[in-house]
């Protein structure tokens, strides 16, 4: 049934995605490669970055609309300083079932606990590779195999659930596939193979380097044995897969090979503001002047539902049928993921 704030394609609007910096202490290759971000590049500068205040009254004016999940990203989201007091402020909205936070790790050992007490309950960690040498390599050299290892135990200790996203791109990680699966699955954590994509304009994306879902497939499914989960809900961006002769489950996240557009139901927003209907969309509309306005909820609230009723992305289902095209696109760390 259509419901009246649904997008062009009937998708309800249920997940946020607010991303609290554009600063991040990585430089993985695939998303802020070095010589691109380096010194000098123009980060936001403080004023331009929401506030918690409009972020968590953002945050109540997309739960009104029919947001129930919450995700803080960035940049690294732990370089902003107090997350735990956003993350309360969140928790206290009511209509919000789920709020978790994408991370690169290393800052887990000094906020983990912090974090659960605030009330954060699950949180994914990126992590490439357990070989130290080939981690540096797809993330800018800077930080080390352990130190993330070391967080995601963080995370664990201090209670929260934790799922580890490895991003896989040929000839730099595939190798990583199977050791990877194996240590988390004796680790007891869900980990989520993402397919390499053409996120922003300068990781210099090649099709050939992806590995399909079907290849990571293969490649585990001879060591382990898998057979498919269905989905918990509609919109669940992995496809789930559990080990046939031991415990746990994978997923992998497919937007290249097996795009999953028609049931997104994801918004995002930058740390500057703008609402972004999809991951490779290369306009935002902006909400910080509102926001810092005279204009009120209601009035930013139908904004708001205008954009996504208007919404008719499918970036994903469309882009092999548009390999030449050079639109310029937000960059991930903008968004978050
Ligand atoms: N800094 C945090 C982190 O790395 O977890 C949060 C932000 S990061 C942009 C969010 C997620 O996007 C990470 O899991 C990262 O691996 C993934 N990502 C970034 N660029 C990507 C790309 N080109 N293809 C697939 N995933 C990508
Ligand atoms: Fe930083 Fe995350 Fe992007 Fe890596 S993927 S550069 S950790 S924002
Ligand atoms: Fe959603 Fe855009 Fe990704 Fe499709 S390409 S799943 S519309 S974010």
């Amino acid at each position: 049934m259509t419901n009246r704030s649904d997008d062009q394609w009937n998708r309800p609007l249920r997940d946020l995605r607010i991303s609290v910096i554009d600063r991040c202490n990585f430089r993985c290759r695939y998303c802020m490669p070095e010589e691109i971000f380096g010194h000098d590049y123009p980060f936001l500068p403080k004023e331009r970055i929401l506030t918690f205040e409009e972020i968590t009254r953002l945050s109540r004016i997309f739960v009104s609309l029919g947001v129930t999940k919450l995700r803080i990203t960035g940049g690294e989201p732990l370089l902003r300083k107090d997350l735990s007091s956003l993350i309360h402020s969140l928790t206290q909205l009511e209509g919000v079932e789920d709020i978790a936070m994408t991370t690169n790790g290393v800052f887990l050992p000094k906020y983990a606990a912090a974090l659960r007490e605030a009330g954060l309950a699950r949180v994914t960690v990126s992590l490439d590779s357990l070989d130290d040498e080939r981690f540096r390599r797809m993330n800018g050299g800077k930080s080390s195999v352990k130190a993330v290892l070391d967080g995601i135990d963080a995370a664990a200790q201090a209670g929260m659930q934790v799922k580890i996203n490895m991003v896989v791109q040929k000839g730099f990680n595939d190798q990583d596939i199977v050791p990877m699966a194996d240590y988390f699955q004796k680790k007891k954590h869900i980990l989520r193979f993402v397919e390499f994509m053409d996120v922003g304009n300068t990781n210099g994306w090649k099709l050939d380097q992806v590995v399909s879902k079907q290849q990571i497939l293969h490649t585990i499914h001879e060591h382990m044995p898998l057979e498919p989960v269905p989905p918990q809900y509609t919109g669940e961006v992995a496809t789930r897969y559990r080990y046939r002769d031991r415990e746990g489950e994978i997923g992998i996240i497919s937007s290249v090979t097996d795009a999953f557009c028609s049931t997104c139901t994801r918004a995002r927003i930058s740390a500057e503001g703008s609402l972004y209907t999809c991951l490779f969309a290369s306009q935002g509309y902006e909400l910080r002047t509102m926001l810092r306005s005279e204009q009120s909820d209601d009035e930013i609230r139908a904004y708001v539902e205008r954009v996504w009723r208007g919404r008719t992305d499918r970036y994903s289902e469309e882009r092999l049928t548009h390999t030449q095209r050079t639109l310029s696109k937000i960059e991930m760390s903008h968004i978050g993921g």
